[in-house]
């Protein structure tokens, strides 16, 4: 017999309304727009003490802390050889070959990712847990799944095993 266990938090908190625009098929860039994107987040592994895959709360109320730090901004990739971020006193300066946009700094977020799309944001906001989970020093799960849609129905889903 074999079996896994696995969480899963699904919250009507993990919401963020985001700006973004991405490239595509090598020189396409999309015009700015914005989602209201939901995730979900999955892990999986050994039962601890307590008989836990994860504590529900703190999985809940981490990875909801990520999701707030995305909350009404505009967000920017860090990695893109395509679009670049220039630092223009309090904006940044977002260009993208003849095009440029600027947005107050306090009002961003730059990714450490190179293009904006919902898998790339999906695998961020995983990495993010697993690294406040470290900092935490909270058990890591051998398994996460993060889900994250763009709009209804479509979903991006980031797979991981330690
Ligand atoms: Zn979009």
């Amino acid at each position: 017999m074999a079996e896994r266990y696995k969480v899963r938090v699904e919250k009507d908190t993990f919401v963020f309304s985001a700006g973004h625009f991405i490239t595509y098929d090598g020189d396409h860039c999309e015009r700015l727009h914005g989602h209201n994107y939901r995730a979900a987040v999955e892990v999986a592994g050994p039962l601890d003490e307590n008989h836990y895959v994860f504590d529900f709360i703190a999985l809940r109320d981490i990875f909801a802390a990520i999701i707030a730090s995305l909350d009404h901004r505009m967000l920017l990739p860090g990695q893109s050889d395509k679009i670049h971020v220039h630092d223009e006193s309090s904006n940044w300066k977002v260009t993208y070959k003849e095009r440029f946009w600027s947005f107050p700094k306090e009002e961003c977020v730059i990714l450490p990712i190179s293009n904006t799309t919902t898998e790339l944001l999906a695998r961020w906001l995983g990495l993010e847990l697993i690294a406040r989970f470290d900092n935490k020093e909270l058990r890591l799960p051998s398994q996460m799944t993060v889900h994250l849609e763009e709009n209804f129905g479509q979903w991006a889903v980031w797979d991981w095993s330690a």
